[in-house]
């Protein structure tokens, strides 16, 4: 190499390498000013400031860059900067993995749900229909060794003449069979001015699709001291699903977790469609523990066992499922619950059968 090259080199290092440190140094300014931006509630994008910027410094240039070339530099240089204070921007945001690197781990009556633990089952009727119903399906789902029971006492109904679900008496019904068959106990709020009895009577509180753009009771279950699961929304985007946990997590409440439960498309063979996709986003930009619905979902029991599969594979948590002792006459959700031999069926051709503890064969002993 020539030596008058290796000099001169030399010389474009070092100044790389100041070049460097006040691009870091206008970064580190750029970031402060955008800090107070956001504080301000202003946007980071200023396209007349940038403007004069340019102006300023091609009115300056004395070459050998051309105008164009300064341009095109500095404006590499700007956005880079705007980059920098977005990213920051999402930072602030507590559902975000940027805010929360490790995975959330959601304890709900020692049972674990979240992180590296093997995913949970929730099962249980729609909704609680009367205390011997409800004691049949906890005896039966803890003899199987499931650990949380749903059953909804509040429910959302499309028809408003059809069962809107027993209230009060359901939550009582729901909390004793629980504590008769050693059960945590999810059900549905649907009412702000609900939330303390449900708190009261509940284990986990449940957000249902229909209300998880009702901010002012996210507002009120963020206060409850309860977990919660959160369902998405029928028509919610995955950004309108993780703002609303954002609301739970900024209210106060740590313990949240996502479910989802299908959205509305233009397909007629299945109720709702799986949002797969869904599942592996929210796993990868938020730190919550996540659910699949495989009864509200597909709306088939035929495709319980592929849902629950293909949900576990792209990273759920755990899985929600709803189980009647006669789904025939079931009161909601007539179609697609399923029975016990049903649910015995469902355990042996998933992973369940393995990974729910055995030993709790009271029904059958009895
Ligand atoms: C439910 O789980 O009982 C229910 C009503 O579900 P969703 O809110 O997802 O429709
Ligand atoms: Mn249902």
């Amino acid at each position: 190499m020539d030596e008058r090259i290796t000099a001169l080199r030399e010389r474009i290092d070092e100044l790389n390498l100041e070049l460097l440190s006040r691009l870091s140094e206008r970064a580190t300014i750029a970031e402060a000013i955008g800090r107070v931006q956001t504080e301000l509630g202003l946007s980071h994008y200023d396209p007349v400031r940038e403007q004069a910027m340019l102006e300023t410094l091609v009115a300056a240039n004395r070459g050998p860059f051309t105008d164009a070339a300064v341009k095109s530099l500095f404006k590499q240089v700007f956005q880079a900067s705007m980059q920098l204070e977005q990213e920051q921007d999402k930072s602030r945001y507590l559902t975000s993995r940027r805010t929360h690197r490790s995975d959330t781990v959601v304890s709900v009556d020692g049972v674990p749900i979240g992180g590296d633990h093997s995913p949970v089952l929730i099962a249980g009727p729609c909704a609680i229909e009367s205390r011997e119903q409800l004691g049949a399906v906890a005896a039966f789902l803890a003899s199987r060794g499931v650990r949380l029971l749903r059953g909804g006492a509040f429910k959302p109904r499309t028809d408003p003449y059809s069962f809107q679900g027993l209230g009060l008496e359901g939550l009582r019904l729901g909390r004793d069979a629980c504590d008769a068959h050693g059960l945590a106990f999810v059900t549905e709020v649907m009412d702000a001015a609900d939330v303390p009895a449900c708190a009261e009577h509940a284990d986990v509180l449940q957000v249902g699709a229909r209300n998880m753009h009702n901010f002012t009771l996210l507002r009120k279950v963020a206060q409850s001291g309860r977990p919660v699961i959160l369902k998405r929304g029928l028509a919610a985007t995955i950004e309108e699903w993780v703002m609303a946990a954002e609301y739970l997590l900024s209210g106060g409440n740590t313990e949240v977790i996502l479910c989802e439960r299908g959205i509305r498309t233009f397909e007629r063979f299945t109720r709702n469609t799986l949002d797969v996709s869904a599942v592996a986003l929210v796993k990868l930009e938020t730190h919550l523990p996540v659910l699949v619905d495989v009864t509200h979902s597909g709306g088939r029991p035929d495709l319980l066992v592929p849902l629950t599969k293909a949900g576990l594979a792209a990273g759920a948590d755990g899985v929600m499922i709803e189980v009647h002792p006669n789904p025939a006459v079931a009161l909601s959700d007539n179609k697609q619950q399923i029975d016990f031999e049903a649910f015995d069926a469902y355990l042996e051709a998933t992973m369940y059968h393995e990974l729910l503890s055995p030993g709790r064969t009271e029904l059958y002993g009895a």
